[in-house]
């Protein structure tokens, strides 16, 4: 049977120093296309090219929408906090345009860190913009110090949703590199995953097509943890199955 495309939505980088500072690159971190390869997928990066997105949706079987930037205040109704990180709002636009379009022609939809909040925007729902400034005293850190594949906080899985049907487990131990989390849930959506601070960890969409995110980087921790590459392999298995 043939393999599912995969298509990643790329992130763009201006180099800053030496003869090619100011040209942009597009790019995406090694671990989404591993974790893909080793789900039995094929992966295909997608370029930030706002014109092209339905073009580019149409070749590809699902999306992965990966880590990144803030997603900008604007597009859920605030103003930009004293404590908003790097945004970029080309692609918050293309990868919104590209949510829309595949939800139309029902592809379903992996979303990473970023990759969530932009679900959850694109929907309609809201985040909040930085959590130490929302909770001082909050009591689970979300931004570790230690190495990528290194789990640090725990994450309760709601049972019987799709991603516990994916990963077979009710507590996963995640890696968490993410200052900003959901507020509001975008209308459709569920909660598929909490941390022990009640931030909400994983969202789904309630009707087809499988639209799963993940606050965590799973494919980071996924080449020697095989709850996470599960993850993967368990989305690349759902694709092949539709
Ligand atoms: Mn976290």
């Amino acid at each position: 049977m043939k393999k599912p495309l995969i298509g990643i939505l790329t992130n763009v980088l201006t180099v800053e120093e030496g003869i090619f500072a100011g040209s942009e690159r597009l790019y995406i971190p090694r671990d989404y296309v591993n974790s893909i390869v080793r789900a039995g997928g094929i992966p295909l990066l997608l370029p930030i090219v706002a014109d092209t997105v339905c073009g580019q949706i149409e070749v590809v079987d699902a999306l992965i929408l990966a880590g990144g930037q803030d997603v900008h205040p604007r597009h859920y109704g605030q103003e930009s906090s004293a404590a908003l990180g790097a945004v970029c709002q080309e692609r918050d636009l293309y990868e919104m345009e590209a949510i829309k379009y595949a939800v139309t022609r029902k592809k379903p939809i992996l979303g990473v860190c970023r990759g969530l909040q932009v679900l959850n925007v694109a929907f309609g729902g809201s985040l909040y913009q930085d959590i130490p400034s929302h909770f001082p005293e909050n009591a689970v850190k979300h931004s570790q110090k230690v190495k990528k594949e290194e789990g640090t906080h725990r994450v309760e899985i709601a049972e019987g949703s799709q991603l516990w049907k994916m990963v077979g487990k009710q507590m996963l131990m995640t890696n968490s590199f993410h200052h900003q989390a959901i507020k509001e849930l975008a209308p459709g959506f569920a909660i598929n995953a909490r941390s022990e601070d009640g931030l909400i960890e994983g969202i789904e969409y309630m009707e087809a097509p499988l639209i799963v995110g993940v606050q965590w980087h799973p494919e980071m921790m996924a080449s020697q943890n095989d709850d996470m590459q599960q993850l993967f392999t368990a989305f690349v298995q759902m694709v092949r199955a539709q």
